[in-house]
């Protein structure tokens, strides 16, 4: 009976054990897009019925105390931290009063020297997606190669899943001026007022906010991985200390852009997070939060602009 008993009680800590896990969301915008073709904006609407399920369902705490826990070798069944990546203005304009209506804390994760600017990839979507008439062939210079790409007969969503990958590896000259060439062979002028990044003054207004951390994204978005170990630190640190310095604040927590352990980021760039003095750092790499996670690749959930019910579901299955 004892046996028995010792078996049950053990049973039950092993499946306590496995339901050990948190979750960390990872969002970039919060506005209604016509276009969205890399899944990256979540209506308000919705955005307000995420933040319903996870205020009934779970437990909201922020990135920095889910990771102390973490950490510590505790992680608590049922944690939700939100993440923004990029610092879009519009999650200020829409997402932060709902923050506010739930008192659910976010850390958003900034570019420290693309504020108040477009990001590369809005210019060449709008560009694709947008323009009447594109030529037969897309041609780029990019320095140390030409590219040439055909485009007949596809949709405007692959022609954008073609170009978009080479744009991904390019150093951040190389994106301006691969847009140069873009825009003289396209010949189309787009709009891009509501796709900008949040400008200095109100990241420095967002810091003060007590439901708000703030974090490091590197200095210009770049595919950390495709660059030497010298640049790697200097993007890295130079983010964190910029950043911290505009706001007067110690940055304490960084996100890989792109966020693919091994892909987008490699052992370097984790080199150059914990020479900062940093406790952990975020990938995108789609799964939920352990004890075992490293901390210096911690995964995220990717949330796209699923309703209700689908959000539901996403974290149900997960968690
Ligand atoms: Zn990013």
């Amino acid at each position: 009976m004892k046996l028995v008993r010792s078996l049950q009680t053990a049973g039950r800590w092993a499946s306590s054990r496995v339901r050990k896990r948190s979750a960390i969301l990872l969002y970039h915008r919060i506005v209604e897009l016509e276009d969205d073709p890399f899944d990256m904006a979540v209506s308000p609407k919705n955005f307000e019925s995420h933040l319903a399920t996870i205020c009934e369902r779970y437990r909201p705490v922020s990135l920095l105390n889910l990771v102390r826990d973490q950490l510590q070798g505790e992680v608590h069944p049922s944690s939700v931290a939100l993440t923004f990546d990029d610092g879009y203005a519009d999650v200020v304009r829409y997402g932060l009063p709902l923050l506010e209506k739930y008192q659910v804390p976010a850390t958003i994760y900034m570019i420290s020297d693309c504020l108040g600017e477009s990001p590369w990839w809005d210019e060449l979507i709008l560009h694709i997606l947008k323009c009447p008439v594109l030529p037969q062939n897309l041609k780029f210079d990019l320095g140390s190669q030409e590219v040439s790409f055909s485009i007949k007969g596809l949709t405007r969503k692959e022609i954008l899943k073609r170009i978009y990958p080479v744009f991904q590896t390019l150093s951040p000259g190389g994106h301006s001026d691969a847009l140069v060439q873009l825009r003289g062979q396209v010949e189309c002028s787009i709009d891009l007022n509501d796709h900008r990044l949040m400008e200095k003054r109100e990241m420095i207004a967002l810091a003060q906010h007590p439901l708000i951390t703030l974090g490091a994204h590197t200095m210009n978005h770049v595919q950390l991985a495709t660059l030497q170990n010298k640049a790697q630190h200097r993007e890295v640190g130079r983010s964190i200390d910029k950043i911290g310095e505009a706001v007067n604040q110690q940055i304490e927590t960084f996100s890989y852009p792109f966020g693919i352990s091994g892909r987008d980021f490699n052992q370097c760039s984790i080199e150059a997070v914990r020479k900062k003095g940093l406790s952990h750092s975020l990938a995108a790499d789609m799964n939920v939060v352990t004890a075992k996670s490293d901390p210096f690749r911690l995964p995220r959930l990717w949330v796209s602009n699923l309703d209700g019910p689908r959000f539901a579901q996403l974290l149900n299955r997960w968690l």
